[in-house]
C-alpha cells in the first residue's frame, strides 16, 4: 500500500522535476534573448528563482508608472528582478560583475534591481531623488529605468 504522504512528495518531486530549471518567474513574456541569458546566469549563481518584477512595457504603462522615456523596458532590453533572500546591494553587485550586462540600477523605495543590455552603465538613485551616476560618462544621459 502506498502511503498518501510519500506519494504526495513523490508527485511534488515531479512537479518540480518537469519545470525546467532555467525557468523564470514574473514577467518574462517578450524578453530579449541576450537579457534571459543574464537572468538564467544569475540564477544559476544563486541557484533560486529569479522574479522577473517589471520586464516589457507598453508607451502608455511606461508613462503611467512614470520610467524614464527611452527606457530599454520599451525594447523589451530590460527587467526589474529580485532574488528571494538576495539583498538588492548584493545582488546588484553580483551582476555589475557579469561581463555582458549593461545597465545596473538601484533605487530607494524598490527592493527590484534594474538590469538591462543597454551600454554598460551604473546608477543609484538615493532617498533624496538624487542620481548618483557610475561607468562611462558618455552613457550617463541615456534612460535609467
Ligand atoms: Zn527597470
Amino acid at each position: 500500500m502506498v502511503n498518501l504522504r510519500t506519494a504526495a512528495t513523490l508527485l511534488a518531486c515531479l512537479a518540480l522535476a518537469s519545470q525546467p530549471a532555467w525557468a523564470l518567474e514574473g514577467k518574462t513574456q517578450g524578453l530579449n534573448r541576450h537579457l534571459v541569458g543574464i537572468l538564467w546566469h544569475i540564477q544559476h549563481h544563486y541557484g533560486r528563482q529569479v522574479n522577473v518584477t517589471s520586464g516589457c512595457r507598453s508607451y502608455s504603462h511606461n508613462r503611467r508608472i512614470g520610467g524614464a522615456r527611452e527606457s530599454f523596458h520599451l525594447r523589451c532590453q530590460a527587467a526589474d528582478i529580485k532574488v528571494t533572500g538576495v539583498g538588492k546591494d548584493q545582488l546588484a553587485r553580483y551582476v555589475r560583475g557579469l561581463s555582458d550586462r549593461g545597465g545596473v540600477g538601484l533605487y530607494c523605495h524598490d527592493a527590484s534591481i534594474h538590469v538591462d543590455t543597454g551600454p554598460r552603465r551604473e546608477w543609484i538613485w538615493n532617498c533624496h531623488g538624487h542620481r548618483i551616476n557610475h561607468g562611462h560618462p558618455a552613457h550617463s544621459r541615456l534612460a535609467s529605468g
